[in-house]
């Protein structure tokens, strides 16, 4: 197996971490750590579900941080270092007020995968509302929203990372059908 040789979505990682996932991409290992850890594919299946997905989140922990005026999985958003989700504020003059409308776009490969990475993504747009960079009071949001972010976002980075040098998803829809399938035995 023919793995990159510098995993770009690890790059804010040390040497030591980097290393360790590239050896468990070049053994074929990757694939059996995560699924142990994650087996199961979420079913947020649409907008409709993702939007309220998203709102529960939101309502829970942001609740007074404004409303959001659309949210979407994006299968033309490239998933590229920190661009795994966007959010947006576009401030608009309606009348004599000045009103601002959030976006929240997921990229669609978050479709399928484990809850686990959904949520972290979700938490990590989320915290965008208050905080526009990825400083300290970002990431302390993040850890308040989710304590075990920082290790899902690994876990996330890791992935992307084999998916990018292997092409092969771990989890898809069809998979998350078989193993319902499984569990109903
Ligand atoms: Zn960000």
């Amino acid at each position: 197996m023919h793995a990159k040789s510098t995993p770009s979505y690890l790059a804010g990682y040390p040497l030591e971490l980097k290393k360790q996932v590239q050896r468990l991409i070049e053994q074929d290992l990757l694939p059996s750590v995560l699924l142990q850890k994650y087996p199961h594919a979420h079913a947020v299946r649409s907008d409709k579900a993702l939007y309220d997905y998203v709102l529960d989140v939101k309502d829970l922990y942001l609740r007074n941080a404004g409303q959001l005026s659309k949210v979407t999985f994006d299968g033309k958003l490239h998933v590229i270092q920190y661009a795994l989700g966007t959010h947006t504020r576009i401030s608009r003059v309606q009348g004599t007020k000045l009103k601002a409308k959030r976006e929240i776009r997921i990229a669609e490969l978050f479709k399928e995968m484990p809850h686990e990475f959904l949520r972290m993504i979700v938490v990590h747009e989320l915290a965008h509302i208050k905080e526009r960079e990825h400083n300290k009071a970002f990431y302390q949001l993040c850890r308040h929203m989710e304590p075990d972010y920082h290790q899902l976002e690994f876990d996330l980075r890791a992935y992307l990372t084999y998916l990018e040098a292997t092409g092969q998803p771990l989890w898809s829809a069809a998979s998350f059908n078989s193993v319902s399938l499984l569990n109903e035995k």
